[in-house]
């Protein structure tokens, strides 16, 4: 077949997210570039989500680019059951470091969801090497989001989650609301001393919940629900897929609350936005159930591209960016001038909130957002936005030019006042 003939065969792509038979025609991407999506017909679309917010440093960053030429020439990929590499065991000792895990350990695998996947099973044979079977659900809250993958779907939100089709299916976990209030926080305690000699662990997306809704809560209470988890003894997974690597302000979330969680989930962000890597780190204390002469005691998990080098160099290549400071630091700026060209948007009728968190701007509405109708909407304002729920978002590349976000932010003003 012709490059002509293959060209615009969007029939044979199932495409995620959507009901193929009534979404509007997907757009046909040429390249990238900086802030840029350029399409095939010539349009220049100003990107404020960065690709589900992986492309922190923007698209085809030189150094990391330049990274991945270098490892594609050397060694695309190798096993990595019995064998090590470099690129991997440095990506390992540095994500150790920057995320207080120096005495701990880093497992890699492939998509957030797989972090997610083996965060679970790490927590509950943590438990089982410690000869405690009765340990075998998690706590989750409300309006969170941990990936698609069959286990990681029991994390999500049980009622209001993308996943209600599958209910009956899923595991069954604990679910909570993320307290707000001082007898919020007593109502949780007591849920959870209630259930801690089931309950395994906890999850959660710390500080901002992306994908279900972009809802924020403050640190003072992701260090209370920490405070209150650890009491119960419970382990307490921060899933940073989402919030790591700058995206609210702090290189990880968890620092802003100034806590040490047992285990941390990272992903999207993790390469720069440019290949599919996540890792999943464990604290001393949850490995040393695992490192043992017994070999049922080994945690068996090994996806086949785990530690993949070419993935591994992209996010080592990123890491040597974030060591500037350049990026957490545009990524805090973010947060005013997004708040300030955002803010009016509150006058709108059907706006019921703006509010901004490091660099995720948030525009809620009083209505669920029909997104078919509205990429088109943006994408004719020469911007790039994807509606979530009744939100309007956005999580843009930390460098992207005042200008542009400018740009962006009247494109939403032209939509909320339509
Ligand atoms: C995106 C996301 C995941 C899933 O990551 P994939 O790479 O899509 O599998 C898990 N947790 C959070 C918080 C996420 O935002």
């Amino acid at each position: 077949m012709s490059d002509i003939e293959l060209a615009n065969r969007t029939d044979r792509l199932w495409l995620p997210y959507c009901q193929m038979k009534t979404m509007a025609t997907p757009f046909e991407v040429s390249h990238t570039s900086g802030t840029k999506i350029f399409l095939k017909d010539g349009t220049e679309l100003i990107d404020g989500i960065a690709s589900w917010w992986t492309a922190c440093h923007g698209y085809n960053h030189p150094h990391i680019v330049e990274a991945i030429q270098h490892q594609a020439q050397r060694m695309p990929h190798v096993m990595l059951g019995g064998l090590v590499h470099e690129p991997a065991m440095r990506l390992a000792v540095r994500l150790s470091e920057v995320s207080g895990f120096e005495n701990g350990k880093v497992f890699l695998s492939d998509s957030g969801s797989v972090a997610v996947e083996i965060a679970m099973k790490m927590t509950i044979q943590h438990w089982r090497n410690l000869g405690n079977e009765k340990k075998i659900r998690f706590l989750c809250f409300r309006d969170s989001y941990h990936g698609d993958t069959v286990g990681a779907m029991s994390l999500c939100d049980p009622v209001d989650s993308m996943h209600s089709r599958f209910k009956g299916f899923l595991l069954e976990q604990y679910s909570q609301p993320i307290p707000e209030l001082e007898q919020d926080l007593d109502r949780f305690e007591s849920f959870v001393n209630q259930h801690a000699d089931e309950i395994a662990g906890v999850i959660i997306e710390p500080l901002i919940q992306m994908a279900a809704g972009m809802r924020f809560h403050s640190p003072e209470v992701l260090a209370q629900l920490f405070s209150i988890c650890k009491r119960a003894g419970l382990v307490f997974i921060a899933d940073e897929v989402a919030t790591g690597f700058g995206r609210t302000g702090s290189l990880l979330a968890v620092q802003q609350a100034n806590i040490q969680p047992d285990i941390m989930c990272v992903g999207k962000a993790l390469s720069g936005g440019t290949l599919p890597i996540a890792a999943t780190l464990a604290s001393d204390e949850i490995y040393r159930s695992f490192h043992s002469d017994d070999f049922a005691n080994a945690l068996m998990h090994g996806p086949t591209f785990m530690g993949n080098p070419l993935a591994c160099s992209a996010a080592n290549a990123s890491l040597d960016l974030f060591e500037t400071g350049a990026p957490v630091c545009d990524a805090m700026k973010l947060e005013s001038q997004m708040m300030q060209q955002l803010e009016p948007l509150k006058k709108v009728p059907s706006v019921v909130d703006v509010r901004c968190r490091g660099a995720v701007g948030v525009v809620e509405f009083n209505h669920e957002i029909d997104v078919t109708n509205a990429i088109p909407f943006f994408v004719e304002h020469g911007v790039w936005l994807r509606p979530l729920r009744n939100t309007v978002y956005l999580a843009p590349s930390f460098n992207i030019e005042k200008s542009d976000l400018i740009r962006i932010c009247q494109a939403i003003e032209k939509f909320a006042n339509r």
